[in-house]
């Protein structure tokens, strides 16, 4: 018996202490394991009706048992496809890992997510019609904030409504690799024959798209293609279109002529909700003053807060410590060892702000009037307060300043923020470099 069989086995055996021999026969008979890599399992589920009741019922125990058998919180990825190979680079169109676990039902909406959730539904609704209304759709955000996600809940809403589209989602990173394969072994006709004739073309992380004019070539002519029959695009994004400096320009164009919608980080009240959802998924309950703690600690990334989420689940599955905030404040100072940039210090702070600009940290903290300086202590007070959750006082005594001082610096930033499209995106990027 090979050992992906063994390991199935394993896993049934330890499901039917919890679900009854009916249920195991109904639902877990015809499936069988492709791959069990990192923290993914990928699982052969061959009935597409099967797969989203699957996903909807036993994933939580599913999970449950990986971590008692494996010892890991695992990513299970239910494939229609019985082959790894053609997961990756099926020939039919529509063919690829299913990842239906992502849905908008799952979807927690707030304040930050609220414009993107919305047109990614009405883009889901509306992408059969084929009226080509703002097509293509962009989502762009700093990670972790649920684009993949969003992207995943649009191919699955349309795949569920309209199953004779021809739907495919696709990483800009595979599909440049696809293209680079195609001219390597000539098979350009059958590439062109995948993505061209599509109903419905999803690309992910389109920052990662190649660098060559080959790849970007081919993915304008695609573009253009299913763009003049009316084809959906949906697209995401690190960042907005004008700041993909790696894309041509009629590239950058032609997205912009779309829609375009950011993600932001996530208000408290999301946070705490997300943190609900995803532990209600676990099948795990979480009191509310463990809920708003994590909500309380992790500000900047959803997949953060769903791992604090998962942290806690295995402390109590391993070793069976109750979700108290006492394992919740473990969980997290576990995370943030594991990230440094999540939870970033002051000194992080203002010498990332410092390599920006280009001043030294003494003249930050010192009384330089010089404009790059002021600027730049401007913007370290700024971060200080946006990404550490400490007191002005706190702050003011960091940067040895009053407390006027200090309200006058985050009022220059937000005035700046407010009136400077170039000022976000600077902050942005430090931001990024901070996180790391
Ligand atoms: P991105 O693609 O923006 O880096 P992902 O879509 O991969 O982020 O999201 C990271 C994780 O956080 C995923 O597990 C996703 O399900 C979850 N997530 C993000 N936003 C939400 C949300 N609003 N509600 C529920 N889960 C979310
Ligand atoms: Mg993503």
């Amino acid at each position: 018996m090979d050992q992906e069989k063994q390991l199935w086995d394993l896993i049934c055996r330890h499901l039917s202490e919890e679900l009854s021999p009916v249920i195991m026969k109904t639902w877990f008979d015809d499936i069988s394991i492709l791959s069990l890599t990192g923290d993914t399992l990928i699982l052969y589920t061959p009935s597409a009706f099967k797969r989203p009741v699957i996903i909807e019922r036993f994933l939580p125990s599913l999970q449950k048992t990986l971590l008692a058998l494996l010892g890991g919180e695992y990513t299970v990825l239910l494939s229609d496809s019985p082959a790894l190979e053609t997961v990756a680079t099926a020939d039919q169109p529509g063919a690829g890992p299913y990842f239906e676990q992502y849905s908008f039902t799952n979807f927690v909406v707030g304040n930050s997510n609220k414009f993107a959730h919305a047109a990614a539904m009405a883009v889901a609704n509306d992408a059969h019609k084929k009226n080509n209304v703002n097509n293509p759709l962009l989502l762009y955000g700093c990670p972790g904030l649920g684009k993949t996600h969003l992207l995943y809940a649009i191919m699955n809403e349309v795949k569920k409504n309209h199953p004779h589209m021809s739907v495919r989602a696709v990483t800009a990173e595979n599909f440049t690799n696809e293209i680079i394969d195609a001219i390597h072994t000539k098979k350009n006709t059958e590439f062109r024959k995948r993505y061209r004739t599509l109903d419905m073309l999803l690309i992910d992380d389109i920052q990662f798209l190649g660098k060559t004019d080959r790849a970007q070539e081919e993915f304008f002519n695609t573009f253009n293609d299913l763009h003049s029959i009316s084809s959906y695009i949906v697209a995401t994004s690190d960042r907005p279109p004008s700041d993909l400096p790696l894309l041509q320009e009629r590239l950058r164009n032609r997205l912009e002529m779309g829609w375009a919608f950011d993600i932001q980080p996530p208000d408290y009240e999301t946070r705490v909700a997300i943190v609900k959802n995803k532990a209600a998924n676990l099948g795990l309950h979480i009191p509310d003053d463990v809920a708003f703690y994590i909500a309380d600690s992790i500000h900047a990334n959803v997949r953060q807060l769903e791992g604090a989420v998962k942290k806690i689940m295995g402390y109590q599955s391993l070793m069976g410590l109750p979700p108290t905030l006492d394992t919740a404040e473990k969980a997290i100072a576990d995370l943030f060892s594991e990230n440094p940039g999540l939870n970033p210090s002051a000194d992080h702070i203002i010498r990332e702000v410092c390599r920006f600009y280009g001043v030294d940290e003494h003249e930050l903290k010192g009384s330089s009037r010089r404009a790059k300086v002021v600027l730049a202590r401007h913007t370290a007070i700024y971060l200080v307060h946006t990404l550490m959750d400490t007191s002005k006082t706190a702050i003011g005594s960091i940067f040895k300043r009053d407390h006027t001082t200090i309200m006058h610096a985050l009022n220059q930033v937000d005035a700046r923020r407010a009136s400077d499209a170039a000022a976000v995106k600077e902050i942005d990027t430090i931001i990024r470099n901070i996180r790391g």
